[in-house]
């Protein structure tokens, strides 16, 4: 009963106080603690809609989708009775040699949808983690297969793949991860979408590694946190291509790109192609809950099937697998997604924004390049010498007006909600304009 006082919302009202308790007692991820207090963190004490409220009561616009997760915006009505309705039935079962009916239910609406020949659906919580089963699937895939030798992996310059010691070894370092170099496999590296020979670059590691190589790992279309680094759907198509020619497994990782972020529902479609594993995250449940999940085509589940305890089993799982309410909600997000036909505001508000951009922002000095596929758009900034915060002070004056943007590095990512009207996009390039002509002066 004390602990019901102590954390009463009245004793500590003000913003100040809860960045006090956070700090005394939460550690942020990719957030020095020292210094965290003092770059005046948003501490949110509701969201509606595409805002975010704060312990004040002041309204920011998610203008980044809660780090590129949110789809809809936040207290969907329709996604809100979804959760509601499976808590009744349950939050949560074992996926670990059981079923559940949301689930099995939640598989065969993504079968009709993704990108991928004969689907199979491995459930997991992170994009990170769909990132780390698949690289395991596709390793045992082929010593199931009884070849040998085939236990590298080819990505690219400037790829994200998560955190965990895997994702991050596929992943091209950076936001200073370097120091766990040690700990990572070796993978092959080709040149990232920054540099336009990344496909014949490519294509020639596959062919002269093809004998070695279990697997190419790619974000289809946006290499989205090396800053909106955009690959051409032709590159991905013949880089598809020579995977099949060569037998080696194409993962495509659209844990960013997924759920219609880049104006077609999957990225891959743009490109034409469908990969043998793919990687789905953020977007699944528009928001709302963790759930990931690595997606096998059929040819590669089958490689997997044999007898009882066998070694061909996947000795692999999460406890947190197949989440019921994830699941619930996540069959509603797709109903929605067509149902506000979302994929035609995405486009209608693409080129919308691309005009803004181009008459507001790539004119202005500070500005280096800006990318923008879908509604994923970086914003690249070219500070005249090193350490002047930039990137970060331009979203603090974008939050201080009320629009709640973050960088990576110099580069600003706006990354709206699919259903972000025009009236808000205008607000979003206004405002950032204003930043950075302030920042920038
Ligand atoms: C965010 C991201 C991941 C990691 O997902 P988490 O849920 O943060 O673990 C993996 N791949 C891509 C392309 C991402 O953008």
């Amino acid at each position: 009963m004390r602990a019901v006082a102590l954390y009463d919302r009245a004793v500590t009202g003000n913003t100040k106080g809860w960045v006090d308790r956070d700090s005394a007692v939460v550690w942020h991820g990719f957030t020095q603690m020292s210094v965290y207090p003092d770059n005046s963190p948003v501490i949110v004490d509701h969201a509606e809609g595409h805002e975010v409220i704060d312990v004040e009561g002041n309204r920011y616009l998610d203008a980044i989708s809660s780090l590129w997760v949110t789809t809809l915006g936040h207290c969907v009505p329709e996604l809100d009775d979804a959760l509601r309705a499976q808590i009744d039935r349950g939050a949560h079962t074992t996926m670990l040699g059981n079923g559940n009916r949301v689930v099995i239910e939640l598989s065969e609406a993504l079968t009709q949808v993704v990108p991928v020949n004969d689907p199979h659906f491995l459930y997991a919580s992170d994009g990170a983690c769909a990132v780390e089963q698949a690289l395991k699937i596709a390793f045992q895939y082929w010593i199931n297969r009884g070849v040998t030798g085939r236990n590298k992996f080819l990505a690219f310059g400037g790829a994200y793949h998560g955190d965990t010691i895997g994702a991050l070894s596929v992943g091209a370092r950076g936001f200073g991860t370097d120091i766990f170099d040690p700990l990572l496999f070796p993978v092959l590296r080709a040149p990232g979408f920054d540099d336009p020979t990344w496909p014949d670059a490519a294509l020639r590691m596959i062919e002269t590694n093809a004998s070695q190589l279990a697997a190419v790992i790619v974000e289809p279309l946006v290499q989205g946190a090396s800053g909106i680094q955009l690959g051409d759907p032709d590159g991905l198509a013949a880089l598809a291509e020579t995977c099949r020619e060569h037998n080696v497994l194409l993962i495509c990782d659209e844990v960013a790109t997924g759920f219609g972020r880049t104006g077609t529902l999957f990225a891959c479609e743009a490109a034409g192609i469908r990969p043998d594993l793919l990687c789905l995250g953020k977007g699944l449940t528009a928001g709302y809950l963790a759930m990931s999940a690595t997606v096998a085509s059929g040819p590669v589940f089958d490689a997997f099937l044999g007898p009882d305890l066998s070694e061909k089993t996947l000795y692999h799982g999460h406890s947190y697998s197949g989440n019921a309410l994830a699941a619930a909600v996540a069959i509603r997000h797709l109903e929605l997604l067509k149902a506000w036909n979302v994929l035609a505001n995405v486009r209608e508000r693409s080129s919308e924004l691309k005009g803004l951009l181009d008459d507001r922002i790539t004119s202005l000095p500070a500005v280096k390049d800006v990318r923008l596929q879908g509604l994923m758009a970086g914003i690249e900034l070219a500070p005249p010498a090193d350490g002047l915060l930039w990137g970060r002070k331009v979203c603090a004056a974008t939050v201080a007006r009320g629009v709640l943007l973050r960088p990576l590095g110099d580069v600003v990512v706006l990354m709206p909600p699919l259903t972000i009207t025009s009236e808000e996009i205008h607000r979003i390039v206004g405002t950032l304009a204003e930043a950075i002509t302030e920042v920038t002066a």
